[in-house]
């Protein structure tokens, strides 16, 4: 079992459900901005959120930013230790640095300690566009991991435990045979995502293929997805995988990719639906465009709707519960999953 650790109000490792991370992609330094993109990766269901802190302003500003959030905040430092001991002091509840750029290991030491004192754990790890040079000659999974390893050698010779490893690359079967490896090496939780993976539908295809993969296996503890565009987009898209997976309680729309048979529009309807979803239970919905395989998915589905002539049939609870409109299908829906929210 993996070591637990404490980030702010949020244990991962041990037994801890698997925690889903994002990052804002505004100026820390713009308070008011950066608390209304991290309230809204709150609202989208965001656990913890990192933030950039390039600048000693960046750092000073984290301490209204901690303050106004319903969620741990986590530094991104590098090149400046004194940036990493001003986060800590103004309340980061953990920091992400790289101890091979933070200016040579007193250095460090120096950000043990104020790590130490605050009780704030500190992520280390490798990617892959950052691997020593001197790791170059080795196989690339090797040298992420050797590079990780390296930096979690460091802070243990100067008795820092409290460490999450990550060990990334943007290539889907290196980031997957790196996690698989380090997973052996050390009880630390881990970090897991595909870096740099690229804009939205490269994202959901690698990260999906990789955390699916490692987090089947029991590996990852929190997971970020890297999207190239708005980090509201890797929030939902995490939600997703660990719904699908079963490792978050949510709601399943299954849609049907639609055909000539196809009586109504699925797609609108679907995420018109999807929309309107706010319940982290496990429910089913099904929407289908005609009875070829309407009728099996809708009863199977904790609310279901399937085309027919001028109308759809509305399921629920597996059974067949009323004929309607095309126009009305989503108002049923709505109303049906207002009654499973008094259900529960
Ligand atoms: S459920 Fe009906 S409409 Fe949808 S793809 Fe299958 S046959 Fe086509």
């Amino acid at each position: 079992m993996r070591k637990e650790i404490k980030i702010g109000s949020i244990k991962i490792g041990g037994n801890n459900p698997v925690v889903i991370q994002s990052m804002t992609n505004t100026n820390t330094e713009n308070i008011s901005a950066t608390l209304k993109q991290i309230n809204e990766l709150t609202n989208a269901g965001c656990e913890i959120v990192r933030v950039s802190v390039p600048t000693i302003n960046a750092a000073k500003s984290l301490k209204s930013i901690v303050r106004n959030v319903r969620v741990p905040i986590v530094a991104d430092i590098h090149f400046d230790y004194k940036i990493a001991i001003e986060s800590i002091k103004n309340g980061a509840n953990k920091i992400r640095i790289n101890p091979g750029n933070i200016g040579g290991e007193e250095k460090v030491v120096e950000v043990i300690k104020a790590a130490k004192d605050y009780g704030v754990p500190i992520r280390v790890g490798a990617n892959s566009g950052s691997i020593p040079k001197d790791l170059h000659n080795l196989p690339k999974v090797e040298a992420l991991c050797e590079a990780a390893l390296r930096e979690v050698r460091l802070l243990e010779k100067h008795g820092f435990e409290n460490i999450v490893v990550s060990v990334k690359s943007s290539d889907v079967y290196e980031t997957i045979e790196a996690y698989e490896r380090i997973f052996k090496l050390i009880q630390y939780p881990l970090h897991v995502g595909v870096t740099e993976a690229g804009t939205y539908d490269w994202a959901v295809v690698k990260s999906s293929i990789v955390l699916g993969y490692l987090l089947m296996k029991g590996i990852g503890d929190t997971i970020r997805v890297s999207v190239a565009g708005d980090p509201i987009e890797e929030v939902i898209i995490a939600k997703r995988i660990l719904i699908s997976l079963g490792l978050k309680e949510g709601i399943q729309v299954i849609a049907c990719p639609t055909c000539s048979r196809s009586e109504f529009d699925v797609e609108f309807v679907a995420k018109e639906i999807e929309k309107g979803i706010n319940m982290e239970r496990n429910l089913k919905i099904a929407v289908l465009g005609c009875v070829v395989n309407g009728i099996g998915e809708g009863k199977d589905a904790d609310i279901g709707v399937a085309g027919i002539k001028d109308g759809a049939v509305i399921f629920y609870h597996g059974k067949i519960f009323k004929q309607v409109k095309i126009e009305n299908i989503i108002g049923e829906i709505k109303k049906l999953l207002l009654n499973l929210e008094d259900e529960s």
